[in-house]
């Protein structure tokens, strides 16, 4: 057995997050503060101090994109927004890259134009559906009207990347609410990328409770896969190619932010709640900031960094695992120059696996990678968990345990 190394990469990327909402939507576990009153300034403050502090970890790693993500940025004020960019432009000069998801209803000519200049050049619109019904029962505060406005608007002010949000299997959803998104992103033809999700159920959540009580039934299954395909189809006629399980672009739009975490860029991660990936000392680090608005200003008033609510240092073997589960979810798919150049040459001795899948019809083998076959996408997880199964055959490691899996599999 050739034993694995880790050495971290030459660049990563940044995810900022901001936790303000309006309201709390009922399906939504992500870290969010309902807020009446936005702390801006205060906010503000403890990010651009989190980013200098924690920033010194990647001095001389190229910046290549900045996500800012929520919860709902486009509550946050335009001025903290530039003083954000403003701080990692001066640290790191502006990455190509510069996300910021927003909500329809916040959306503004104005402010449209002032996020332009602060050299913003991709949003993403939490739109979820063009129907007004399906909207109602998600509980979101834009119209399809005021979405498909919102999204127009911005692409009239010249940005450069739109991505909207779509979901499917929500109660109630059916075929026609399906094709009045398709319907209304026909006439967005500038739209870049789509993030089409399933609705989960998470626990802890509004929806949750109301299913337990019988309020709210989930959707079959059959119809949910139904739906999928639909969209999913329609999406392909719109032009849009999956290019992961869940996302779709457009020449040119793929999100570069999300492909950095599928294959295990380092990101520093900042803000409340935010997650991220460091690789430092022959170990990958994944810390969870404190999911606690209140513990982060407390802790920044006083000129220190709250303590994570999570920090878990993963061996090789471990991280090895997390890239292939990753990876095998995109048609970019395992990239083996990548993993050599991070893990060294050990992963030579994920080849047999590799050339196993492809004599099943599940991809090809690619210079010690794998690139898997489009419909390899829906069998991404059975991939997955093989992959687990032979690193830990091969090299131990966590990798099992620490994704909850149990199951053993035969491709
Ligand atoms: S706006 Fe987005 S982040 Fe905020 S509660 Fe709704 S789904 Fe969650």
């Amino acid at each position: 057995m050739i034993p694995l190394r880790l050495e971290r990469g030459a660049s990563f990327g940044m995810y900022v997050h901001v936790p303000f909402c309006a309201r709390h939507c009922p399906y939504c576990d992500f870290t969010v503060a309902v807020v009446s009153r936005v702390p801006h300034e205060a906010y503000g403050g403890a990010v651009v101090g989190e980013i200098e502090r924690r920033g010194r970890a990647h001095a001389g790693q190229a910046l290549r994109t900045l996500y800012l993500g929520g919860g709902t940025p486009s509550l946050w004020s335009v001025g903290q927004i530039g003083r954000v960019v403003g701080c990692v432009a001066r640290l790191w000069g502006l990455p190509p890259e510069v996300t910021l998801e927003v909500n329809p209803e916040g959306v503004t000519r104005e402010r449209l134009e002032a996020w332009r200049g602060l050299g913003v050049n991709r949003l993403s619109f939490g739109v979820q559906s063009f129907s007004a019904p399906v909207l109602r029962t998600l509980g979101r505060a834009h119209s399809p009207e005021g979405a498909f406005r919102a999204v127009a608007l911005a692409l009239e002010a010249g940005f450069p990347h739109v991505s909207v949000d779509l979901m499917h299997g929500v109660p109630g959803q059916g075929e026609a609410e399906v094709e009045a998104d398709l319907r209304a992103l026909a006439a967005l033809e500038g739209v870049d990328h789509v993030s089409a999700y399933e609705l989960t159920w998470e626990p802890r959540t509004s929806f949750e409770a109301r299913r337990v009580r019988g309020m709210l039934s989930v959707p079959e299954q059959d119809a949910v896969v139904t739906l999928e395909r639909l969209q999913r189809a329609g999406l392909g006629e719109l032009g849009f190619e999956r290019y992961e399980v869940s996302s779709h672009a457009r020449a040119g739009g793929r999100s570069r932010h999300n492909e950095g975490y599928w294959s295990g860029r380092e990101v520093l991660a900042v803000g409340v709640g935010a997650h991220g990936l460091r690789v430092s000392g022959g170990m990958a680090v994944r810390r969870a900031n404190t999911r606690s608005l209140r513990r982060y200003l407390e802790a920044w008033s006083r000129g220190e960094l709250a303590e994570p609510s999570e920090e878990e240092r993963l061996t090789a073997a471990t991280h090895l695992g997390e890239r292939l589960l990753t990876g095998v979810r995109t048609v970019s798919g395992v990239d083996g120059a990548a993993l050599r150049r991070r893990f060294g040459e050990g992963v030579v001795e994920l080849v047999p696996l590799f050339e196993r899948w492809a004599s099943r019809g599940w991809g090809r083998v690619f210079d010690g990678g794998f690139v898997p076959s489009s419909r390899a996408l829906d069998h991404a997880d059975t991939l997955g968990l093989d992959a687990l199964q032979h690193v830990e055959a091969r090299w131990g490691g966590e990798a099992f345990a620490r994704f909850g899996l149990e199951q053993v599999v035969d491709t």
